[in-house]
């Protein structure tokens, strides 16, 4: 008999009786634990998203590396195949790291064991450019524990997620992004190296020097190649104190604008530049102090109602300036030189200091004070759309201030990057233009006062919204992206698709791997699809 089927028989026993004295761990040859009790299998099910919810037969919680490759090679090597998703910490919207009928491999179980500090040479490789001290992590590692590990040693990644307890191979499945990225990069562009175990159950290790076409397929592939087991992350030594600061617009142009201005600065002096650049739309009042980031300590306090009198839309761009003991006098004079270049509402600057992990993992306290209101496990429609620089106006007007209405039901981020940061080599799709824009609607189905905005209601004003682009020829692209066919997967994907494929024969040529992101169905043949 075949592991596979072994595996199956056992799982099905375990479930139908009690006494069994042989584990499947056991017949798996795992170290760790290959579980079939009801609260692994129903936590395996569930994502952050709550819209979708597939059982897996088994979870393996595994020990090392080892196992992870032991039961790809058993899923790659039974006649019949069974699928195999790798899960970060589960923060999915629409089922992505789900398994129906297969097994999900809980990544973020596997804790602190791998936290290693190296220093690059500069002169190995092509890569010397990139030279410089890194860390190395479990691919399930929370990018929290990431940067606790690498402050011990003065030091932290340069690229971020605005919120920190998502999994290291999570975010370098899809991009990882966050006010950072105009200048370093998304997470994928700051990564020198990886331990992937393919479809076929090899445990490779790759770099843009080596196995190179795994390397760039994984980052930003959405789960399809391969698992991620270890990562090399790019560190800098880490600032010690952020000076965060809002500002408010009325007018959409000059808002974009002075974004705009800001990312145009990149390649300056980081005395000359912010570090990190966001923004957001304020539709509802009272958005300023949003659940993604509550924001105290104005230094001017204005009210909202006063300059959107109107009821119009207003736009908050939010910039952060780190510095340390050496920088901290001259801070003041930096940001306010560069406060001087943008045409913000006078008297609108909200100004805050904080140390730099308590920025960083910001969204972790509005999301315990959420959790405490039974306000965090609700249904997130989430819609994340990279928009071009050149339709971002008409998006504003068709959308923010046409089918949003008055009420948004969450945050509204929007911010622009440099698209000569992302690596075109990589999986990771995005609009073809130099500038594109992240809007990110981060909505929660909730009961709020008297209105209701349900999932149904969500929902459905998404898709109006990827129907006014289309109807328009806004030509976005979906970050996160979800789709159910695969006439719109080859769509999203465009000049990439075939590439897409051509890595997916290569390495994962049964189909077995992150099944939930619903791009390559049972009934796909490689054949017929290119
Ligand atoms: P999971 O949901 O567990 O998995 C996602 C996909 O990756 C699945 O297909 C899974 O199979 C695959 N996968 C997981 N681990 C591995 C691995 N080790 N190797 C290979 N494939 C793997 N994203 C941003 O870019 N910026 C943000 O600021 C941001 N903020 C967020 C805030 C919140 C509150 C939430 C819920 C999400 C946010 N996201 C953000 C989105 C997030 O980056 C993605 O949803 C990410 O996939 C979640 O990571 P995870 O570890 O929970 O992955």
């Amino acid at each position: 008999m075949d592991t596979e089927l072994l595996l199956m028989v056992v799982i099905c026993l375990l479930i139908s009786t009690d006494g069994l004295t042989l584990e499947p761990t056991e017949l798996l040859g795992v170290e760790g634990r290959l579980s079939v009790e009801a609260t692994d299998v129903e936590m395996a099910s569930l994502d952050f998203g709550g819209l979708s919810r597939d059982k897996p037969l088994a979870v393996l919680h595994p020990a090392s590396v080892n196992d992870v490759v032991e039961l790809m090679s058993s899923a790659y090597g039974s006649a019949r195949g069974f699928t195999v998703s790798a899960r970060g910490h589960g923060h999915s919207i629409n089922g992505q790291a789900q398994a129906a009928n297969g097994v999900v491999i809980e990544m973020s179980r596997l804790k602190g064991s791998w936290l290693r500090i190296g220093e690059l040479a500069h002169s190995s490789s092509s890569s010397s450019s990139k030279g410089g001290f890194y860390v190395d992590v479990w691919g399930g590692e929370l990018w929290i524990d990431v940067l606790r590990g690498s402050l011990e040693y003065g030091l932290a990644p340069r690229s971020w997620t605005d919120y920190l307890y998502l999994s290291v191979g999570g975010t370098l499945s899809n991009a990882g992004i966050s006010g950072q990225a105009f200048n370093h990069g998304p997470q994928i562009s700051n990564v020198y190296e990886l331990d992937v175990v393919t479809g076929k159950g090899e445990l490779v290790t790759c770099s843009e020097d080596k196995n190179s076409e795994l390397f760039h397929g994984v980052l930003g592939g959405l789960g399809q190649f391969g698992i991620i087991t270890r990562a090399r992350i790019a560190l800098e030594p880490a600032p010690q104190r952020v000076r965060w600061i809002r500002v408010l617009y009325s007018n959409f142009s000059t808002f974009t604008r002075d974004q705009e201005y800001l990312i145009s600065l990149h390649g300056e002096p980081a005395s000359q530049k912010f570090d990190y650049v966001e923004g957001f739309v304020i539709v509802d009042e009272g958005l300023i102090n949003n659940w993604r980031s509550s924001f105290f300590s104005p230094r001017n306090p204005v009210k909202i109602s006063s300059i959107a009198a109107n009821g119009g839309v207003l736009y908050c761009l939010e910039m952060t300036k780190n510095y340390d003991n050496t920088t901290a006098t001259t801070v003041d004079q930096e940001v306010e030189a560069l406060l001087k270049k943008l045409d913000f509402i006078p008297a609108s600057v909200f100004m805050t200091d904080l140390p730099y992990i308590d920025f960083l993992d910001r969204v972790h306290k509005a999301e315990l004070k959420l959790k405490s209101k039974g306000l965090w496990d609700v249904p997130h429609p989430w819609l994340n759309l990279f928009v071009p620089k050149s339709a971002i106006e008409e998006f504003d007007s068709g959308v923010f201030k046409g089918i949003l209405g008055n009420k948004t039901s969450g945050p509204i981020l929007i911010y622009p990057m440099n698209k000569d940061k992302w690596d075109d080599r990589s999986s990771a799709v995005t609009p073809d233009e130099d500038i594109f824009y992240l809007v990110a609607l981060l909505r929660s189905a909730l009961v709020s006062g008297e209105e209701t905005q349900t999932l149904e209601y969500l929902s459905h004003q998404n898709q109006m919204i990827l129907s006014f682009c289309e109807k328009v020829g806004i030509k976005v692209k979906q970050y996160l992206p979800h789709y159910t066919t695969q006439e719109e997967w080859k769509d999203h994907f465009g000049d990439k698709w075939s590439k897409f494929l051509k890595r997916k024969m290569e390495f994962d040529p049964k189909g077995i791997l992150a099944t939930g992101q619903q791009i390559f169905q049972p009934s796909f043949t490689f054949a017929s699809s290119s």
